[in-house]
Parts: C-alpha cells; sequence; structure tokens
C-alpha cells in the first residue's frame, strides 16, 4: 500500500494535534507536530534572551538548537526535546504560547524548521500539523486538512487540556492568546496561515472528536487507494 504524506493546518486549538496523532496511529504513520519545533525554537530563544531583532544573534542560537522527538512508553505520548531535555510540559506554558508567534514569523526560523520537517517527511507516511504544511513544507501531500472551529469553543478545549496538565490559567488568557496567535499567524510575511487551494476544509466547531478523526480516516483511505494505483 502506497504511503502517503497527511497535511493537517488551521487555527491555533482546533484540535489538530490530538486528531494528527489518532490518524498517526490509525495508519500506523509517523506523527510530526511542527508547532512543538516552533515553540521549543521559542523556549531556546527566551532562555538565552535573543535578541529577535538582531540577525547575528537569532543565526547563533539557531546553530545550537537541536529539537527531537521521543516516544514515552510509560505515558504512551510523544515528547518535545530540545537539545536533549524534555521539555513538552515547558513549551507548553503561557510563557511560550505568549512567544511564539513572534519567533515564527523570522524568515530564518522558519527556512531552519521547514528544511528539518522536510527530512523528517521525506519518506512519507507523516502526519504533521501546523500552519503552513500544505502550503509550504509538502505542497504536494496527497491529503491536505484545514481545519476550523469556533474561537470559545476552542478556549474551553485548550483550558481543559491545560487544567488536565496542572497548568493555571484563565479562559480569557487563552481566548486572548489563540485570537492573537491567529491574527499573526494569518498576516505575517513568511509563510502566513492560508487554506491551500486544494485543502478539505472541516469546521470542528460541532463534531466530537472521534467524528472528526473518521472524516479524514475516509478521506485519507481514498487518497491512499488512488496513489495505490
Ligand atoms: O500548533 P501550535 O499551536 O502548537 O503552534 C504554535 C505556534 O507555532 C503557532 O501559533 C504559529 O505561530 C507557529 N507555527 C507556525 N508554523 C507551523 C506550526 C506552528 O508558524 N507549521
Amino acid at each position: 500500500m502506497q504511503k502517503i504524506v497527511i497535511a493537517i493546518d488551521g487555527f491555533s486549538g482546533c484540535g489538530k494535534s490530538s486528531t494528527a496523532k489518532a490518524l498517526a496511529k490509525i495508519f500506523g504513520y509517523t506523527y510530526i507536530d511542527s508547532g512543538a519545533m516552533y515553540r521549543a525554537a521559542t523556549l531556546h530563544f527566551l532562555d538565552n534572551k535573543v535578541n529577535l531583532d538582531n540577525k547575528v544573534d537569532v543565526l547563533e542560537n539557531l546553530k545550537t538548537l537541536k529539537i527531537s522527538f521521543d516516544f514515552n512508553s510509560e505515558t504512551g505520548k510523544q515528547e518535545t526535546f530540545l537539545n536533549g531535555r524534555n521539555v513538552e510540559n515547558e513549551i507548553r506554558s503561557m510563557r511560550v504560547s505568549d512567544h511564539v508567534s513572534e519567533v515564527s514569523k523570522i524568515k530564518e526560523v522558519r527556512e531552519e524548521l521547514v528544511f528539518k520537517q522536510q527530512e523528517l517527511g521525506k519518506n512519507k507516511g507523516v502526519v504533521m500539523d501546523g500552519r503552513d504544511i500544505g502550503t509550504v513544507v509538502f505542497p504536494e501531500a496527497e491529503l491536505k486538512v484545514f481545519m476550523t472551529a469556533d474561537l470559545t469553543i476552542r478556549g474551553k478545549r485548550r483550558l481543559k487540556e491545560l487544567q488536565e496538565k496542572g497548568q493555571k490559567v484563565t479562559l480569557d488568557e487563552i481566548v486572548r492568546n489563540l485570537a492573537e496567535r491567529d491574527e499573526m499567524d494569518s498576516t505575517r510575511k513568511e509563510s502566513p496561515l492560508l487554506m491551500a487551494s486544494d485543502a478539505v476544509e472541516l469546521d470542528t466547531s460541532h463534531l466530537d472528536f472521534d467524528d472528526q478523526v473518521n472524516r479524514i480516516v475516509e478521506y485519507a483511505k481514498e487518497r491512499i487507494s488512488l496513489y495505490s494505483k
């Protein structure tokens, strides 16, 4: 059976990551969380007090940035590592969420991370979620999905996720952050968040998780059989 690339893009907090993880499990594909890579780069820059307006400083710090993923067999979850340190929880904090869109609009950061993402997906059999996967990282992806959902519904889902991880946040803080990131991600010069012309749009506001995954599974099966002929 032919392996394909499944690109999932969309606004912040639409459930792209959990959907992409579930799809990867169903098809036996590798899941790559491109947002985690931008978040890890942001943490690295914050910790090293990088001046984002200073290109030399940015480039120097990109050189010392090593991002990897590892599967934790105890939790059954994939975790993100920054220069060998497990940063899975830290990169989801509001400290990082509040700065990630500033970092991800920098051309040099995008070039470096897009290159890494293309390397990770070059053998296909991947589900990657982000903002520019179907438009820039894998413009030839066999299946592109663009997820949307009502802002307050997204905020409530994210609040539940963060509270389960023990983080102290309010719905207002989350909704403000999601709206700010949507605005910055959609209006930036470098690879703005756009729906690819050949993407399937999926509004998840009123879909439960299984329905949302099942819809994409059906699209993926169609594409796999099409490309296996
Ligand atoms: O997906 P997640 O919400 O974790 O992404 C965090 C941020 O990383 C986004 O708000 C966006 O600024 C940036 N990002 C991006 N391109 C991607 C993935 C994420 O610019 N492919």
